[in-house]
């Protein structure tokens, strides 16, 4: 197996720290990436604030009876 370099730095990572990320982009395509363990956790972060860009709705008018 040849070395895999990490799409978000550049890194040479081994296979096993490798992490191959598949997204759908906009609904309209797939985004492959194959990250390092350090990248691949930036990007979930990243990906999460993108995605995620306001707070989580919040429940109105209706009551919650225990
Ligand atoms: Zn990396």
């Amino acid at each position: 197996m040849a070395d895999v370099s990490c799409d978000g730095c550049g890194e040479e990572v081994a296979d096993t720290l490798s992490r191959t990320v598949s997204l759908s982009v906009d609904g309209s395509g797939v985004d492959s990436q194959t990250l390092c363990p350090g990248c691949f956790a930036d990007w979930i972060d990243r990906y999460e604030r993108e995605m995620r860009p306001e707070p989580a709705p919040t429940v109105e008018g209706i009551d919650f009876v225990e």
